[in-house]
């Protein structure tokens, strides 16, 4: 059976883990002992399944420190966002720890004398495939919903992020019942089966194998969710000032070296030619004010990118740029140091239709576009295949709302970075961005259960 390595990307010398993937026959067997747990864990009282994800809570606040640690070490990322997932993770565990007291369904009027009724049922096992770049917060967004819904889970977490996900299991193995929550470590293969095997499927990760996800769940007749990329736009209106927009474009473009979904790949300048140059001035000077370092240290807050691969298509979709009659305004160059760094990079002046303007490179790399007007900056945001996420930065209202209504993104932000998000609200997109139902929120608790309607009648 193969093996898989996750190395940290600052110093690929440093093995985080080495286990072997989890083979297609395993992951049946997984499974069928999950079915087996789930079915008392859904019988317990609300009470119960509420008490083991406060516990859950508990035990990961409890420490803290050390999964904060983890995280910068095996995924690179900035010690101050890997602290504030951590954060975020405990407060998921929390909020859907009450949520298991959420009510269960409705009463509806009933045609016969009697009752006439909803209530929300577990689906079963749920199957959770996950990228590497929240290696905590994203299987607990998911995993969270799923256990207070009833069901259990089976997750593959991405081989980047194999450690962070088998340490996440060793500490919920303290609080929930043996075989409820699996991590089954592995790649394509171990996904796959997972698929195969699952109940309900939720995906987060690359918009190539999501469809491959979705196609192969659908076929099942299971319930399947996917959230993927996006090539997302931050609107500067004519009236935003320039630095204040730049600082927060710049951090959501470069901040974890660009590897959020939700990162901003396109900033489109409204006005005319002097406004732009004003514009580009300010983010230029933000970007370059963003140099890479050790993500370990207080104040950086950009590492390396994931990995060698990662780290050539930025410099790739760079050459791309130039090659087409292209500016780079900053960045566009390896970092001379151990580890996958690539300076933040600021491109200019190439088509809208251009592979690098359409297309996600998930890293530190933004394209300057420019806009005569609001319509015209609309378009150029909506004019690729993804719909994630939109800010727009700017202080006249009509124009601000002629962008929150024309553009079709899942999200949308004013005056906001499009990185960040509430995860008590749905989250997701539209087009290439998502399929299926919304994630986290209370819309989370839809997506792992089923809904019957039940007829009480009195004898007669
Ligand atoms: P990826 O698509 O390469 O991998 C995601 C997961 O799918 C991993 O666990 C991987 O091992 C698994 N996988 C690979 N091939 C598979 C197959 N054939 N069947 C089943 N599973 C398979 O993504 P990544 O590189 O880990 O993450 C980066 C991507 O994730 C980016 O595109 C980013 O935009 C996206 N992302 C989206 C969101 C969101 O909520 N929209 C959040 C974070 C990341």
């Amino acid at each position: 059976m193969s093996v898989l390595t996750s190395v940290s990307p600052q110093a690929p010398d440093d093995v985080v883990v080495e286990v072997p993937e989890t083979s297609a026959a395993d992951v049946v067997k997984a499974a069928e002992a999950a079915r087996t747990a789930q079915l008392d864990w859904w019988r317990a009282p609300a009470p119960t399944r509420a008490a083991a994800l406060g516990a859950a809570a508990a035990a990961l606040r409890a420490r803290a420190e050390e999964a904060a640690a983890l995280v910068v070490r095996e995924v690179g990322k900035p010690r101050v966002e890997a602290v504030g997932e951590v954060g975020r993770a405990v407060a998921i565990l929390e909020y859907y720890a009450q949520a298991a007291y959420a009510p269960l369904g409705a009463t509806l009027p009933a045609s016969l004398p009697g009752l006439l009724y909803t209530e929300r049922r577990p689906h079963g096992v749920a199957g959770l495939v996950t990228p590497w770049n929240f290696p905590l917060a994203i299987p607990l967004w998911k995993a969270a919903p799923a256990l207070a819904a009833g069901n259990a889970v089976l997750l593959k977490p991405s081989p980047d992020a194999t450690g962070s996900a088998l340490w996440l299991a060793d500490l919920l193995a303290g609080v929930l019942p043996a075989d409820l929550f699996r991590v089954l470590p592995g790649g394509a293969e171990t996904g796959s089966a997972i698929c195969d095997a699952a109940d309900v499927v939720s995906f987060t990760g690359s918009v190539g194998v999501g469809r491959q996800v979705v196609a192969r769940a659908a076929q099942r007749g299971v319930h399947v969710q996917a959230e993927m990329g996006g090539q997302n736009a931050a609107i500067v209106l004519h009236d935003a000032d320039p630095g204040l927009a730049a600082a927060q474009i710049a951090g959501a473009a470069m901040g974890f070296a660009g590897q959020k979904c939700t990162a901003t790949r396109r900033v489109v300048v409204v006005g005319g030619e002097q406004r732009a140059a004003a514009v580009v001035e300010a983010l230029v000077a933000a970007v370059q004010g963003l140099q890479p370092g050790d993500p370990s240290q207080a104040g950086v807050l950009v590492g390396p990118v994931i990995g060698p691969a990662a780290r050539r298509k930025v410099l790739d979709a760079t050459a791309a740029v130039t090659a087409s009659g292209g500016r780079v305004l900053a960045g566009g160059t390896s970092v001379d140091r151990d580890g996958w760094f690539v300076a933040p990079t600021l491109l200019d002046g190439i088509a809208a239709d251009h592979p690098v303007a359409m297309t996600e490179t998930f890293g530190p790399m933004a394209v300057v576009q420019r806009a005569a007007d609001v319509a015209e900056a609309v378009a150029l945001a909506e004019g690729v295949d993804f719909g994630l996420v939109t800010s727009v930065h700017g202080r006249d209202m009509g124009d601000i709302l002629e962008v929150v209504r024309g553009v079709q993104t899942g999200m949308v932000k004013v005056n906001a970075p499009t990185t960040g998000v509430d995860f008590w609200a749905p989250f997701g997109g539209e087009r290439d961005s998502s399929y299926g139902q919304r994630e986290q929120g209370l819309a989370a608790l839809d997506f792992y259960s089923s809904v019957r309607t039940i007829t009480l009648s009195p004898h007669p």
